[in-house]
């Protein structure tokens, strides 16, 4: 049998190490990373606990996505991919409302019910917050919740790649297109020649849509931009927890190299307008400083460009293709695709192998 998957951001990454693991198969991972390549930009929160996305069908898949961390994690450190970019580190909920973050915590509470992985969950008051993450404003009351992780994208995604590479997995660099024979069979144009795979999982992100206009296929997914700014300072980082104020869509994730992020803006509409603009860079720099003064004299590092593959419900768009005997599409994930990109992509594998899969996936009909 042979596998293609086309897109090595999260979601086709993890699909073809899931594939690569399982022996005897072909397969074949195709990317380009164009720029604006969103797991290269995305800011890592995985935090499903304390969302403002009221959904269950969303709850349901990005629990799972934050679930499935561990076990991935594992894997790919017992073949020696160390570098996974993923962080244990908790999370603060910020609010100079106490009575805000009381109803939050008994949401959060709700969740632990059912999910032992929520953690300890404490209330934290003012100034205590800032011995978790210093710099913090000296009169933000927080929630600290330690089941909560950080996760850099393109650590991830290298070391997924690393993996597979080692289970026997190709890996192709360049755009490719897709025609349609006579067979309702898809066919991968590459300038090797074309290649006829049993199963085509297509997670090729913002970029899905149009890979897929030349077959026929149409997908509600807009793409989104968001620009994140980095910073460093003289400090060790790597146990800061993520911030994440209640008042607003912003936020705060450090990582292992005294790095941390602000992030980000929420571009609807921008199309694959890959620029940084003064008007983003101020509005998270802005942001960032209201939360976190403290920090006013971090050295600025860098300014990163993401286009996220945004569905109209904010769900994944994942599932089989009817009409097509091989088209497998995983996208759609929009601001939490580092949260559930991982098992999403397992999901897409599990398909293409016919195996049982733990979720019902009616609600992320890639074609709704
Ligand atoms: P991508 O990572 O975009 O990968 C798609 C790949 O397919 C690309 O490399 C592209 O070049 C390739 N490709 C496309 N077409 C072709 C072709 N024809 N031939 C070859 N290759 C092709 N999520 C969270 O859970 N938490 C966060 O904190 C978070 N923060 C974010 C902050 C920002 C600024 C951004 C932009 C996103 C953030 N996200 C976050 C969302 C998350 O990053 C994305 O949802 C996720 O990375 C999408 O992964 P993907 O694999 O679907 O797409």
């Amino acid at each position: 049998m042979t596998y293609v998957v086309i897109g090595g951001g999260i979601v086709g990454a993890c699909a073809a190490y899931y594939l690569s693991q399982k022996g005897e198969q072909e397969v074949i991972l195709i990317d380009q990373a164009f720029e604006g390549k969103a797991t290269s930009a995305g800011a890592g929160i995985i935090c499903p606990w304390i969302s403002r996305v009221d959904d269950p069908d969303w709850f349901a898949i990005a629990s799972k996505g934050a679930l499935y961390y561990p076990e991935l994690i594992a894997s790919l450190e017992a073949d020696g991919n160390t570098e996974t970019g993923y962080g244990f580190t908790g999370a603060l909920a910020t609010s100079d409302d106490w009575e805000e973050l009381k109803e939050l915590k008994k949401k959060v509470e709700k969740h632990k019910e059912s999910y032992a992985a929520v953690g300890d969950i404490k209330l934290l008051e003012a100034p205590k917050a800032q011995d978790y993450f210093p710099g913090l404003d000296e009169n933000l009351h927080a929630l600290y919740i330690s089941g909560s992780a950080r996760l850099d994208g393109r650590l991830l995604a290298k070391a997924l790649v690393k993996g597979f590479k080692q289970n026997g997995g190709k890996v192709i660099e360049e755009k490719v297109s897709l025609i349609k024979d006579s067979d309702h069979r898809l066919i991968i144009e590459t300038s090797e020649g074309n290649i006829q795979a049993d199963q085509v999982i297509v997670a090729a992100g913002a970029w899905t849509g149009d890979l897929l206009k030349p077959v026929g296929v149409a997908i509600n997914q807009e793409v989104q931009r968001g620009q994140i700014v980095h910073l460093t300072v003289d400090e060790d980082t790597s146990n800061w927890p993520v911030v994440l104020p209640q008042d607003s869509s912003h936020y705060m994730v450090s990582f292992n190299d005294n790095r941390i992020a602000f992030g980000a803006t929420r571009e609807t509409g921008s199309g694959f307008d890959y620029r940084v603009t003064s008007g983003g860079v101020h509005e998270v720099l802005h942001e960032g400083l209201c939360v976190a003064p403290g920090l006013a004299d971090a050295t600025f590092k860098e300014v990163r460009v993401g286009f996220r593959p945004m569905s109209p419900d904010k769900n994944p768009l994942l599932g089989k293709v009817s009409g097509f005997e091989n088209l497998i599409i995983a996208t759609g994930l929009g601001a939490s695709g580092l949260t559930m990109g991982p098992y999403v992509g397992s999901l897409a594998a599990r398909l293409a192998l016919e195996e049982a899969i733990d979720l019902d996936l009616t609600p992320y009909d890639p074609l709704r």
